[in-house]
């Protein structure tokens, strides 16, 4: 019989502890993706299910170097990997653990629908430091990022697995076909040497400011595992860089242990968010009429990503200054990050609106304030709101204050009084 490696958010043949024990235990090995159509649902923007198209596609070619290929199949996972299990009558599947409460019931199902036939659980794949590995005295996991980052950066961590040199796939098996083009490993790598190469040196200088290029772009690819996080961390090596995959492990940490936090509050605050579509609306649209959310908005429709700092100040200015359910604007960025993950697109919107982890929770950001820092020239809302293009750096972020002639709504909202509107619902 083979062995069947199952990918999921692991894309990719180099450090992928779930490749590799498939093909050190067997002469055949099926490597498996299934699309999952629960999964790929029309709440996805063409532009994520076409990066998905081409992670799938890089994986196949690297399979194909190396003599093998990958086997898609659509449908329910649970049956689909049941299926070709039977038909090449599988010993063992090998699979990597994820932690949501969608990941742990199809692992369970799994475990049924398979029977006598063994199905081994990899938990070090999707981070550096893995769910669990460090832990304050007493409780499940670490509520707050300081003292998880000092556990962090002490915890020992797994070796690193080398890409299977052959991999020979049971000639029977049929597969559905996979479409190409930047996503998927190969792009990962260029992009991971490109980035430890030049841009880290500046990272901690340069990735707040918004029109610089400053930030590695990497998300998609650590998203759906098209880099090893562990690989990644130790070209980076200790720093501002490094910092910021442990607050991805801190946040994976924390669904593991609170799996319902993708839809509920972790700190409830008695919050009773406001219900207004038209402003909802307007800040999906990028029209909220304050320059700096705008160009956060659009980029992300344009990009399919969105700077970080650009993500705090949109995600502040909807759940504090418009006071509205943080739920609505995190659906809103998972149709259309294709980094969009759940434990860190959640987490970090609780975070944001004081519900999740910070600990100062009812600060509010001044959009005009964080523009005139992180985008003092005006630079990145020129690029990405056109209509204000021919505005100068003086005016630019403050329309409303233009003499001549601009195209473009005022403010969906008074700063001032949204700000005091949400302190004295949190008092
Ligand atoms: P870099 O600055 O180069 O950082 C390197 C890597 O570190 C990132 O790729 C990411 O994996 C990790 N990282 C950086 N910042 C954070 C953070 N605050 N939390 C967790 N991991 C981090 N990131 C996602 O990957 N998916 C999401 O769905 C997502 N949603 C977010 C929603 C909101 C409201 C906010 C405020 C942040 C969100 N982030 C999310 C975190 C962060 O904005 C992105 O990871 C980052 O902008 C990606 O760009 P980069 O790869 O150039 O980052």
């Amino acid at each position: 019989g083979a062995t069947i490696a199952v990918f999921t958010r692991d894309l990719r043949v180099r450090d992928n502890p779930v490749l590799a024990a498939a093909c050190r235990g067997a002469d055949r090995v099926v490597p498996l993706f299934v699309r999952d159509p629960r999964v790929l649902s029309s709440e996805f923007s063409l532009g994520r299910k076409d990066f998905l198209e081409e992670c799938l596609s890089n994986v196949d070619s690297s399979l194909r170097a190396r003599g093998g290929r990958l086997v898609l199949r659509d449908g329910d996972p649970v049956e689909q990997i049941a299926r070709v299990a039977d038909e090449v009558d599988a010993r063992r599947v090998h699979l990597a653990g994820d932690v949501s409460a969608y990941a742990r019931r199809r692992a369970d199902a799994l475990t049924d629908a398979l029977g006598r036939r063994e199905l081994v659980i990899h938990d070090d794949v999707h981070a550096v430091v893995p769910p669990g590995r460090v832990l304050p005295a007493g409780r499940d996991h670490f509520a707050v990022f300081g003292p998880y980052f000092r556990r962090w950066q002490e915890a020992p961590t797994r070796r690193e697995v080398p890409a299977p040199r052959r991999i020979a796939v049971p000639e029977s098996v049929r597969s559905a076909r996979c479409a190409a083009r930047t996503g998927g490993e190969t792009a990962a790598r260029r992009r991971l040497s490109a980035w430890v190469n030049g841009g880290l040196g500046d990272y901690a200088e340069h990735h707040d400011l918004l029109a610089v290029d400053g930030t590695s772009r990497l998300s998609p690819y650590l998203h759906l595992g098209c880099v090893s996080p562990l690989e990644l961390a130790r070209r980076a090596g200790p720093g501002a860089f490094t910092r910021q995959l442990a607050w991805r492990d801190f946040h994976l940490q924390v669904l593991a242990a609170r799996p319902d936090t993708t839809h509920r509050d972790y700190r409830p605050r008695g919050d009773r968010w406001r219900e207004d579509p038209q402003a909802l609306r307007a800040w999906q649209d990028g029209l909220t009429g304050i320059p700096i959310v705008d160009a956060g908005l659009r980029q992300l429709r344009t990009e399919g990503w969105m700077h970080n700092r650009a993500r705090l100040i949109t995600a502040s200015f909807l759940t504090k200054t418009l006071y509205l359910d943080w739920r609505a604007g995190a659906a809103h960025f998972f149709r259309w990050l294709l980094d969009g993950d759940l434990a860190n697109n959640c987490l970090n919107w609780q975070w944001v609106a004081g519900t999740g982890t910070d600990t100062r929770p009812n600060r509010v950001l001044n959009p005009l304030r964080q523009a005139a820092r992180y985008d003092p020239d005006g630079e990145y809302v020129r690029r990405h709101v056109p209509e204000l293009s021919h505005l100068p750096a003086s005016t630019i972020h403050t329309p409303w204050r233009h003499r001549g002639r601009v195209d473009y709504p005022p403010p969906v909202v008074d700063l001032a009084e949204g700000r005091a509107r949400f302190l004295a619902a949190r008092r």
